[in-house]
């Protein structure tokens, strides 16, 4: 295995051989030069784990080679060698990525101590750099594997109960018809909850940032509000949305805070009880809107409000409705992309409010009701 290299930068020649007689005894590789020139040149060719540099060298300082070495390779840990440790060269040297450093002068015990902790480090980076490049891998290939190897079939076994019950392949039975449709069912069940918890996954992996722009917020409590007319009605489920206030100015993916209410008021919707009520309320405050969902519905039991929004989650009770438990984790991922939030209040058989933080683009807000 190769020897962790280390290079010091020094002015000073005696430094250069004290620190790699010291460390040579310590089974590291060592190099050593005398100016910032062809100390970068050696990071070139050397491509060392650790370097120590003098802050006060003739020629380039301490500090552009800290600065270089960084943009070269942010893997390589640097440590300062400073001849008077003053706490503004420390916070100076610490400021262009120094890791540690090392005050003339120091004894053999020093060096090796820091020069240790430096290579621990850079182990400890390398190797979350590793897991995190892993995990990802992983989760790319769960993607993959749900949208190809799950989705695909799903999708034409679905197909073919469309043909059979569509009566291409002749006539069946009234009971084959009913169980046809029953898988029909299932099936489409099945599916909505892959395309949800795809979509979940890639909003991680998308930036949208882009494709911002500056949206009303109560135009798009609106357009929810309508698309879910029809849903409403039939539980005969009252829905009511005054806004207060005009000009909700955030800057925002359209689509993404569509999504957000249409969630939230079929949420609203599906676990009221019949003829129940559902408010929806826009109000400030410092640098959010918020936008109050609230319902009169089954609720929420405190022990089970923390769990609500994680991917899956469902409420057990009597009589649940069907669901995924997924949407309040898209609600939450999207949130947070907007650097918003979601804060939930509820009472068991009273109903809940579920509040949406969304940061404001300015403080231009006329209330309606200030005049
Ligand atoms: P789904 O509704 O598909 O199950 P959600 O992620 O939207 O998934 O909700 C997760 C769980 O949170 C639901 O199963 C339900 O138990 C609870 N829940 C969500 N909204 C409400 C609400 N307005 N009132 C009571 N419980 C709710």
């Amino acid at each position: 295995m190769e020897k962790p290299k280390i290079l010091v930068i020094d002015d000073e020649k005696a430094i250069c051989d004290a620190c790699a007689q010291i460390l040579d005894g310590e089974n590291y590789d060592v190099e050593t030069t005398q100016n910032g020139e062809s100390g970068l040149q050696k990071i070139g060719s050397f491509r060392p784990y650790v370097v120590f540099v003098d802050l006060k060298m003739p020629g380039l300082s301490g500090m552009e080679v800290l600065t270089r070495i960084r943009e070269e390779d942010p893997k390589i840990v640097p440590v300062v060698i400073t001849g008077f440790a003053t706490v503004e060269s420390a916070v100076q040297s610490m400021k262009v990525g120094a890791y540690d450093f090392l005050t003339k002068p120091f004894t053999p015990d020093q060096l090796r101590v820091v020069t240790k902790r430096a290579l621990d480090w850079r182990k400890a980076s390398l190797d979350a750099e590793r897991l995190r490049n892993e995990k990802e891998k992983l989760r790319q290939n769960f993607i993959s594997m749900v949208s190809h190897e799950l989705r695909t079939p799903l999708v034409s076994v679905m197909q073919y109960l469309e043909v059979i019950s569509g009566g291409f392949v002749g006539g069946i039975s009234q009971e084959g018809t009913r169980i046809v449709e029953r898988m029909k069912t299932r099936l489409d069940e099945l599916l909505r909850l892959i395309d949800r918890w795809l979509k979940l996954a890639r909003l991680e992996e998308v930036s949208f940032k882009d494709e911002y722009e500056d949206i009303e917020v109560s135009s798009i409590v609106r357009e929810a509000v309508d698309t879910l007319e029809d849903m409403a009605a039939g539980k005969g489920v009252h829905v009511v949305f005054e806004p207060d206030l005009e000009e909700c100015m955030t800057r925002a993916d359209r689509e993404l805070i569509r999504e957000v209410f249409i969630n939230l008021i079929s949420n609203a919707v599906k676990y009221n009880r019949e003829h129940g009520d559902v408010k929806i309320a826009l109000r400030e405050c410092e640098d959010y809107w918020i936008a109050d969902v609230s319902d009169t519905g089954v609720g929420i039991s405190e022990e089970n409000i923390k769990r609500v929004g994680e991917e899956f989650y469902r409420v057990k009770s009597e009589g649940t409705v069907a669901g995924t438990g997924i949407g309040l984790a898209i609600v939450k991922k999207i949130l947070d992309m907007h650097d918003g939030r979601l804060e939930v209040v509820s009472r068991l058989n009273e109903g809940s409010t579920f509040s949406v933080y969304l940061p404001k683009l300015n403080y231009s807000k006329r209330s309606k009701k200030n005049g």
